[in-house]
């Protein structure tokens, strides 16, 4: 399905409820997120309705990915004070999926002290060498193609 006539994200990409772009082209579109958890967090879409990340055929794929760099670049030479970038692609409620159209945030970060924060646990020591080729070998065994 190319557009979810449920979908606020689709909405947006064909202009029916407003959005402040900063870029379009004839499979993506970015525009600001409403939150600005940080100022120029951007939101990076596909035109066609995909879910999430599970979703992608390979075209759509290489569109998304390969616009990232040039809209990160373009968002940081925006303001002299930016200093890094958080690209965050959520993917499923659990994992903090909230518009189930994908979406790509890219967020400049300024300082640790700005408004956004991840967590990484360190569950290494629960992890032997074998323990590590377990878990790679059932990821392989699912590997299409
Ligand atoms: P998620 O939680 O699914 O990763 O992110 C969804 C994002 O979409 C949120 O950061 C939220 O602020 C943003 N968002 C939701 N509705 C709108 C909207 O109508 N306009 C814009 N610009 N952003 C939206
Ligand atoms: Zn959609």
């Amino acid at each position: 399905m190319d557009y979810d006539k449920d979908c606020i994200f689709c909405k947006i990409v064909h202009n029916e409820i407003p959005s402040t772009v900063v870029y379009e082209d004839d499979v993506v579109k970015a525009f600001l997120d409403i939150t600005q958890a940080t100022p120029g967090h951007t939101l990076l879409v596909p035109k066609k309705h995909v879910a999430d990340i599970f979703d992608y055929d390979e075209a759509t794929a290489k569109a998304i990915f390969s616009r990232i760099p040039k809209l990160a670049r373009a968002i940081r030479d925006s303001n002299p004070n930016i200093k890094g970038m958080n690209i965050v692609n959520n993917n499923g409620k659990v994992a903090y999926q909230s518009v189930f159209h994908s979406h790509f945030h890219l967020i400049p970060r300024y300082s640790e002290n700005d408004d956004f924060s991840m967590h990484f646990g360190d569950n290494s020591k629960a992890y032997s060498p074998a323990k590590l080729q377990q878990v790679a070998a059932s990821i392989k065994a699912n590997l299409e193609g």
